[in-house]
């Protein structure tokens, strides 16, 4: 179903004779599972977003510069924060990169499909727009079965940034998605919750060494494990930089509406104010002193940090709507994907 406006003329004020009164209608785009309807959107240059693994995407054609310049419309993504292309196989690598290395090569057979983004040279089919004018490109196979079906059937590679308006709270389900821009897409492909919850780790494999541009669903320590050593890459390395790599990784990001802080310890708590809790753990509310809260969100009660990235996005959205004044996350032990969701919390606490 598609988004209808009405336009109702109506006899006015004597400023203005007529008055054109705009009655949108807001009808739901179609969550679905219908591959095959989403394939057929998708090659006739229109958006879809789609299941993940990590997050649910919003993705076009990524050889087609006009269905590529909707993805940056309707999110309002600047452009120059370049997208991710999604392949099902690494026949269509060929088509898309130069070179290879072999640090990369490793990479990708270790951990393809899944939550992985190798940054290459790019070739020159490669739209300027999805790489923001890089000579490089972004490049990842999925493993969740509806994004791997959904781009076999296309026989296109597809770019795809998370299915979210820029800078806010990555989807995790259909209807997150909807809620952000069923007014302005056609057809979400629902594949059910996404299992990893956070963003893929975008290595980039151009020179020498592997550079960490980002974490995400794979941690560093197996990254490190697979290839050795490995750079990561810090914020002032694009702030600073008149070449930014990465230049998508800005300081404020993935941000809920409600104002975040993060605490090292429940010391730390504010002790004023309709507080929501974040944290890996069930705390006690001895714990907490005097201080009460009003909504908590526990994202493993094992301390499970993989539990934790799935529940992650959630969590998040269940206390952003909770009416509270302000978010308070418990930093998350810095290893494994613990990292990745300091990472994120970091860029939500960020004014
Ligand atoms: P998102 O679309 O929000 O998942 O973000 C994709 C991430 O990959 C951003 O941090 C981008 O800056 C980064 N990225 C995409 N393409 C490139 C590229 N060619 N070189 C470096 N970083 C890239
Ligand atoms: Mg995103």
């Amino acid at each position: 179903m598609r988004n209808t406006r009405v336009f109702f003329l109506v006899w006015g004020s004597s400023e203005s004779l007529v008055q054109v009164i705009d009655l949108r209608i807001m009808m739901k785009c179609e969550i679905t599972r219908d591959i095959q309807a989403a394939a057929n959107l998708i090659q006739e240059g229109e958006l879809v977003a789609f299941a993940t693994e990590t997050v649910y995407g919003l993705g076009a054609n990524a050889l087609n510069p006009e269905a590529v310049a909707q993805i940056f419309a309707v999110k309002q993504r600047p452009h120059f924060d370049p997208l991710i292309v999604h392949i099902y196989s690494t026949h269509q690598l060929a088509e898309l990169t130069s070179e290879i290395s072999s640090t990369a090569a490793r990479l990708a057979d270790v951990f393809w499909p899944g939550p992985l983004t190798l940054v290459l040279p790019k070739k020159k089919v490669v739209p300027d727009l999805v790489t923001s004018g890089l000579d490089s490109v972004a490049i990842r196979i999925p493993a969740h079965p509806v994004a791997r079906k959904l781009l076999e059937s296309t026989q296109l590679p597809i770019a795809a940034p998370s299915a979210n308006k820029f800078g806010r709270l990555s989807p995790t389900c259909a209807n997150d998605v909807a809620e952000q821009l069923g007014d302005e897409i056609k057809l979400i492909l629902d594949g059910g919750p996404c299992t990893v919850g956070v963003e893929s780790t975008v290595i980039q494999c151009v020179g020498d060494l592997p550079v960490l541009l980002r974490p995400g669903g794979i941690s560093l320590e197996e990254i490190q494990d697979c290839v050795g050593e490995v750079r990561l890459a810090e914020i002032e390395d694009y702030a600073e930089s008149n070449s930014p790599v990465s230049p998508g990784m800005l300081p404020k990001h993935y941000a809920p509406s409600t104002r975040l802080m993060i605490v090292d310890h429940p010391d730390q708590l504010p002790e004023t104010g309709a507080i929501g809790v974040l944290s890996l753990f069930p705390l006690e509310v001895t714990e907490f002193r005097d201080c009460h809260f009003s909504a908590q969100q526990i994202l493993s009660p094992t301390g499970d940090l993989k539990i934790a990235a799935a529940n992650f996005f959630a969590a998040l959205r269940k206390l952003d709507a909770s009416g509270i004044d302000q978010i308070v996350a418990l930093r998350l032990p810095e290893k494994g994907l613990g990292r990745t969701i300091n990472n994120r919390l970091e860029r939500a606490a960020a004014s």
